[in-house]
């Protein structure tokens, strides 16, 4: 059986700490791994490595990171297959999808290439008389990311690239689910030259997350999990003064207008509630049929949904694979059961499926509930499965209602043929991402990732521009050269003349 270590100082290494965890394949229901959970110790060796690889690390001009990100992709595009592969056995998804999963983390680490133009200051020449004045953004020292089971190679990426190209060290804390290819990433920035102690895995549980809130000469944290354990990590990571990103849980409403393309909006909510087999934090788990759209709406829904061909990752036909674990294999089907508890109307039942060969998988079929009402607990909290709630809106102004009333606020879309329906939603409503026609509005790398009100606590976005932010801080210098000129003592605030 595999077992997965640590990457510290360039190497895989064991640590101090004899626990560890299990690694199932969520196809087979097989434990095929053990992970190691690391310590306390374990995490402080790492960030003292990472504190004596940031001295020489951020001297580097940008441009010479900039290289080294430059070899990183090649060799992530040359490995996309097995670390492809190493998604979908311990994660489940289906091969495609994990592959474009990749893709998103691999265009985070293209934009990275481009750090010497976003690291340019700004500058004023005479701020006063022959006074020059500009500001600049500095790297923090070390950082550290700490990542949730459902994008195992993405979510790290939204982070470590961004970080590393602004001169940062950074040490990782990924999924004790799905941990093998974030060692796999490292090991592949270290051939493309990255230097020893830049870049480094610790791999744990609760023990290794405590130990970075704590850690003093780790400056900045990013979180991406669920909301209370993301509430957790804002409040203990400020209390030890870091700066904080904690990006947490979802419930992405997807508002179907009586004008809108039906199959268009069909398609488009089947691949975002179902796809990963919901397990995104940008999936669409509630369709809000508005007007008289909602039988029609359900019954094509029904159609497919009960047509959705549910097999392994490996299997090219699969179209959605099993969840990531027994437990949340259950927990999932709880909530079904405590839909049709509540009163919803299940049109879809999942739970039953049975699959040839993989009897012992971790499998659920889509689940679709219909009537589905606001003060519902499958309405309010989040599933994490590949179960559907359409909910009932009289119209635009109840639907929008709806969205901007719920804790969460991370994704949301609308499929409307009204260009001014389209751009009054984008404009009210109280949700970070946005899509018009586009079931799952994940920003590209080059605008920056995030949610509203409980799906983000903290004031900066993933990659993109804001991440440049996150991870630097801003200098300002106001310089003067005077010659021959002396002055006298000035006590009183200085003004520029
Ligand atoms: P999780 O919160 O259980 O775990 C996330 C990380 O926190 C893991 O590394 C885990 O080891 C650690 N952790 C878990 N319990 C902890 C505790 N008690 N104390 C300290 N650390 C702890 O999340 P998950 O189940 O791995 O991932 C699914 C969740 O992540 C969903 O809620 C999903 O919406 C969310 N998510 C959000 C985004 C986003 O961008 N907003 C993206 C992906 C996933």
């Amino acid at each position: 059986m595999k077992l997965i270590e640590h990457f510290v100082n360039g190497k895989i290494t064991s640590g101090k700490s004899n626990r560890t965890g299990k690694i199932f394949n969520p196809a087979t229901g097989s434990q095929e791994g053990e992970v190691k959970l690391g310590s306390k110790e374990d995490l402080n060796t790492a960030v003292e490595v990472a504190k004596k690889a940031f001295n020489e690390w951020s001297a580097k001009p940008p441009i010479a990171r900039a290289r080294i990100i430059f070899k990183y992709k090649e060799l992530i595009e040359k490995h996309s297959d097995e670390i492809t592969k190493m998604i979908v056995s311990e994660h489940g998804k289906v091969y495609e999808d994990a592959k474009g999963s990749l893709t998103r983390g691999l265009e985070v680490v293209e934009f990275a290439c481009g750090i010497p133009q976003m690291l340019k200051g700004e500058f004023t020449e005479n701020v006063g008389t022959n006074i020059d004045s500009w500001s600049m953004r500095q790297p923090l020292g070390v950082c550290a990311g700490i990542t949730p089971f459902n994008f195992p190679a993405m979510v790290p990426m939204w982070m470590f690239p961004m970080a590393i190209a602004c001169g940062n060290t950074f040490v990782l804390k990924p999924s004790e689910k799905d941990p093998s290819c974030s060692l796999r990433l490292a090991e592949l920035f270290r051939e493309a030259g990255l230097p020893d102690g830049v870049f480094n895995v610790v791999n744990g549980d609760k023990e290794v997350v405590d130990a970075i809130l704590t850690n003093k000469d780790i400056q900045a944290v990013s979180f991406v999990g669920s909301t209370p354990i993301a509430k957790y990590i804002y409040e203990n990571a400020a209390k030890n003064e870091k700066r904080v990103q904690a990006l947490g849980g979802a419930k992405n409403h997807c508002v179907v207008m009586p004008d809108c393309d039906l199959d268009q909006a069909v398609n488009g909510l089947m691949g975002a509630a179902y796809g990963s087999a919901g397990e995104r934090c940008m999936a669409q788990s509630v369709a809000v049929a508005v007007g008289n759209i909602g039988d029609k709406l359900v019954a094509s829904l029904a159609k497919k949904v009960e047509a959705l061909k549910i097999g392994p990752g490996l299997d090219k036909t699969s179209e959605m694979g099993p969840l990531v674990t027994k437990e949340h294999l259950e927990k999932v089907k709880g909530y079904v059961d405590l839909g049709v508890k509540e009163g919803a109307k299940l049109v879809v039942d999942g739970r039953n499926i049975k699959m040839q060969g993989y009897e012992n998988g971790f499998y659920i079929g889509g689940c679709l509930f219909d009537h589905v009402k606001k003060d519902m607990r499958i309405y309010k909290e989040e599933i994490f499965g590949p179960v559907l709630s359409v909910v009932r809106a009289r119209d635009f102004e109840e639907a929008t209602q709806l969205i901007n009333d719920h804790e969460y606020g991370n994704g949301t879309s609308i499929y409307t043929r009204d260009g001014d329906v389209g751009r009054t939603f984008a404009n009210k409503i109280k949700v970070g991402m946005v899509g018009i026609n586009i079931p799952i509005p994940v920003p590209v790398a080059f605008h920056s990732f995030g949610g509203w009100k409980r799906s983000l606590f903290g004031d900066q976005h993933m990659h993109g521009p804001e991440g440049v932010r996150f991870y630097t801080k801003l200098k300002t210098v106001t310089s003067r050269w005077p010659s021959g000129v002396r002055s006298n003592p000035e006590f009183i605030m200085p003004t520029m003349k």
